[in-house]
């Protein structure tokens, strides 16, 4: 999909002085210009850490819950979850923001609305987020905008990784102290979507995605110093193996209409989350990978697809002042919420249906063993775009401290715009595998069972021996390599047909007709970079089998017809 980057107003401007009509351009805020009093006037108590202390400081943990207790104590349309309780004790809270309050996912079902939840600070460095979500809070519960609540329950969790926010160090910038990048026992939590091995993201599934089941999915973020112009830019699940369904709607329905909505209501310019290959320049490719947007499931927002759901990543860049980062997330979020409370019901319709259809597919085309879907991908060019962009973006000191700023003239004022750049975001498959009717996992991986259960996939425990005809991959070699900062596991093998092979009474059955079939295969097939196999989970198993001088399989059998 590719849009046109400005309005076409020139033109028009033009023919309207001509007929003696006046017309405001609208005014586009760059650097670090945020319009004057955008948030609005508040008394003292509701007052943001970082609005009180002039954006120079973020809120704490403690005082991200006086906050979300002060709009309880104020508010008649707030239920409380807890989300966690981390390794250090602290505790994650969400408020449930509906009109009238919900008390549980069982009377957000019965009210018919779609569930919207937004998340901020996954990544305590880049806090704007957090503090753009305590006011957007704000803004519904005791401000102008409760008329957001009349379509959609907005579940908010503004300070994710609660530990990783209180971990404090000094920063070149504003807010001159911020966190962690990761929780208290150092894992990444934007990193942990299939793995599931911090407490953070285990919460989450278990109390608010699996129960509540949103139907969009919303995580903050900021990148570092970037070359490009753009307020805030954004990103969907890429996978290849999520439901195409509510991707497209995502990508040509949701992030045009609130693009043009945040141009023309907060005067910013916005777009995908990319970075161009800023060595050269100008530059010619616009990229999702550059930007570390890859093809993976391990960030939440794509495997939050694999459920036939939507999802919206976004980050501003990292090198403005944190009012403007506010201001650009504020924009942002309020804008999103705006439109899914005018479209969220059309939103739960295409993830119905995705789910109906994953489902129907798995019933009519998979004991023949043609039903395929791929295990891999890439980015190819959906076309030349225009980007706005700075030729330099150069930091130094601020004269007289040891802080540092953008050097006034370079990254900021009106940026160039550079002409003809690949738009590298459309993500296509590049490798198959069969889907299965389902998977059969020997009774030793409970903790593969254990994983698979909390994100939400249905799993049976064979009454009597079933046999069946499937295939297995038989592993010619387990390397590993880094990526990213993390040992993975990569099996070079081949599938080969298996015929009646009996399975005893006990062993776990992942019948595939189910809507969470996608985010299976993805976590079980051997090929699929960072699954189960990926993250080195079964690597102990079949280890362990060559030690013993077998040829190394793979221990999970996929059957594709049931024999008896
Ligand atoms: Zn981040």
């Amino acid at each position: 999909m590719i849009r046109r980057k400005f309005p076409a107003i020139a033109p028009l401007i033009l023919f309207f002085l001509t007929l003696g009509i006046t017309v405001n351009a609208q005014k586009i805020y760059w650097g670090n210009e945020v319009p004057l009093g955008w948030n609005g006037q508040w008394a003292d108590k509701f007052l943001t850490v970082a609005e009180k202390s002039g954006y120079e400081r973020t809120t704490s943990s403690e005082e991200v819950l006086e906050f979300l207790n002060t709009m309880k104590w104020n508010s008649e349309c707030v239920q409380v979850i807890n989300v966690f309780t981390s390794e250090l004790g602290r505790v994650c809270s969400a408020l449930v923001l509906a009109n009238p309050r919900v008390n549980s996912p069982a009377e957000a079902r019965r009210s018919g609305k779609p569930v919207i939840y937004l998340q901020g600070n996954i990544h305590p460095p880049e806090t704007e987020g957090k503090e753009a979500l305590l006011m957007v809070m704000r803004d519904i519960l005791i401000g102008k905008s409760k008329h957001l609540l009349d379509n959609q329950i907005i579940i908010i969790c503004p300070n994710f990784c609660v530990d990783g926010n209180d971990a404090l160090t000094l920063q070149q910038g504003t807010p001159h102290l911020i966190g962690s990048g990761t929780n208290s026992k150092g894992f990444n939590l934007n990193r942990d979507a299939v793995k599931l091995e911090s407490t953070d993201v285990n919460g989450l599934y278990k109390n608010v995605l699996n129960p509540w089941d949103p139907v969009l999915f919303f995580d903050a973020h900021a990148m570092d110093r970037v070359k490009y112009a753009y307020a805030i830019c954004y990103a969907t699940c890429n996978l290849p193996a999520a439901s195409p369904e509510p991707r497209d709607y995502i990508w040509n329905s949701l992030f045009p209409a609130v693009r043009d909505k945040i141009r023309t209501n907060f005067g910013l310019e916005t777009f995908t989350h990319c970075l161009s290959d800023e060595e050269n320049w100008p530059p010619t490719i616009w990229s999702h990978d550059k930007a570390y947007w890859f093809i993976e499931g391990k960030f939440l927002a794509n495997a939050y697809g694999l459920r036939n759901r939507m999802s919206v990543l976004v980050e501003t860049p990292g090198h403005p002042s944190f009012e403007r980062k506010i201001y650009a997330q504020y924009a942002y979020i309020s804008e999103l919420v705006a439109y899914t409370n005018h479209h969220g019901k059309e939103m739960m319709e295409i993830c119905r249906k995705a789910d109906e259809k994953v489902g129907n597919q798995i019933t009519t085309n998979a004991e023949s063993g043609r039903l395929r879907n791929f295990v891999q991908g890439k980015y190819e060019s959906w076309g030349k775009v225009d980007v706005l962009a700075y030729e330099k973006n150069i930091p130094e000191y601020i004269p007289g401290t040891s802080a540092i700023r953008t050097r006034p003239g370079t990254a900021d004022g009106p940026p160039q715009v550079i002409h003809g750049v690949e738009h590298m975001t459309k993500p296509v498959g590049t490798k198959t595998a069969a889907v299965p009717s389902g998977y059969l996992i020997p009774k030793s991986l409970d903790f593969i069972i254990a994983k698979l259960r909390l994100q939400n996939i249905r799993i049976d425990t064979l009454k009597t021996p079933l046999t069946v005809s499937g295939e297995e991959f038989l592993v010619d070699s387990l390397r590993h390599e880094r990526w990213y900062g993390f040992s993975m596991t990569r099996l070079i093998g081949r599938f080969t047909p298996a015929a009646a092979r009996t399975f005893a009474t006990g062993t776990f059955i992942v019948n595939m007709a189910q809507p969470m079939a996608n985010l299976a295969f993805f976590c079980l097939e051997p090929e699929t970079p960072d699954g189960y196999a990926g993250w080195g989970l079964l690597d102990p198993f079949m280890t362990g089998l060559a030690a013993h001088g077998h040829q190394m399989i793979y221990p999970v059998f996929k059957f594709f017809e049931k024999i008896n």
